[in-house]
């Protein structure tokens, strides 16, 4: 087995409070517990929990690899249910897993580079949002409304979906632009479509009214605090993911959506 050190990141309410403590006498006896170092992080909660793992160790991504447990229903980051933890406890023990990586959205704003598993957008719900739109080098459009969204495939089923953008299969490499909320009508006119966009292009986003607008990526968000470009590549860096069963993706939209 290729791995040695592990840790353990839960939500904090009693449920994934308590399967942490089962997983963790379970899996001491094999294993070494390093929150600082591990080679494989177990997260337990929900998506949103592995979200914020995947976050924790973003500067390590290089040397970590993550699995999900789901302390509610099946989530798209998290392959085990709770009831199932024994048999995550040996599938680490026993098995040789699959390493799946998913992709990162790399933002660029002033000299800061930050990272997105689900999305990256702009928001601003008190004045109607400027945004001049470049897909590579060409203009496409200037936005009015409340925001832009652009996600990975694997984060089209976050956010993406509440404003009717496409899912997207997880694995494809792909960013989605998707609008919030977007003015249309004779003055102002935006796309009205969700665009999907393969690997060699990049948006860039210059915000031309940025008061009161923030730039949001996966859980953190900052305010704008000038006019400057936004820049978003789907990046080099990936984040790896345990895979020793295959969760299909049409299950897991059945189980979450239907
Ligand atoms: P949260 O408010 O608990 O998350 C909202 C919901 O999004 C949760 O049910 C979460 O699942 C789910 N989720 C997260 N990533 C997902 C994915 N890739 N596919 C499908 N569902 C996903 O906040 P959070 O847990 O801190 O997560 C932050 C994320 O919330 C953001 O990245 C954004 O995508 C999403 N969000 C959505 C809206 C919206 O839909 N209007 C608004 C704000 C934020 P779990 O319950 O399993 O954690
Ligand atoms: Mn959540």
């Amino acid at each position: 087995m290729f791995m040695k050190k592990y840790a353990i990141i839960a939500k904090r309410d009693e449920k994934s409070e308590k399967l942490k403590t089962k997983l963790k006498d379970a899996l001491d006896r094999t294993l070494e517990y390093d929150e600082e170092e591990p080679d494989i992080v177990i997260s337990v909660g929900g998506d949103g929990t592995m979200l914020y793992s995947v976050h924790r160790y973003i500067d390590k991504l290089e040397s970590v690899s993550f699995v999900g447990i789901h302390t509610g229903t099946l989530g798209f980051y998290t392959d085990y249910l709770s009831d199932e933890w024994q048999q995550l406890v040996l599938d680490i023990q026993m098995k040789d897993p699959e390493i799946v990586e998913r992709d990162l959205l790399e933002v660029h704003y002033h000299e800061d580079v930050f990272y997105a598993l689900n999305e990256m957008r702009i928001e601003n719900n008190r004045r109607s949002q400027v945004i001049d739109v470049y897909i590579s080098d060409e203009y496409l459009e200037t936005f009015r409304g409340n925001g832009l969204l652009v996600c990975t495939s694997s984060g089209s089923t976050a956010y993406n979906k509440s404003i009717y953008g496409a899912l997207l299969s997880p694995h494809m490499r792909a960013m989605e632009l998707s609008e919030i909320a977007g003015i249309n009508h004779n003055a102002y006119r935006c796309l009205g479509s969700s665009l999907i966009l393969d690997e060699t292009k990049y948006i860039l986003l210059n915000t031309l009214n940025y008061r009161n607008s923030v730039l949001c990526v996966d859980l953190d968000s900052i305010e704008l605090t000038d006019n400057e470009l936004v820049e978003v590549y789907l990046s080099d860096r990936t984040v790896r993911f345990l895979d020793y069963r295959e969760v299909s993706f049409i299950e897991r939209l059945k189980r979450a959506f239907l």
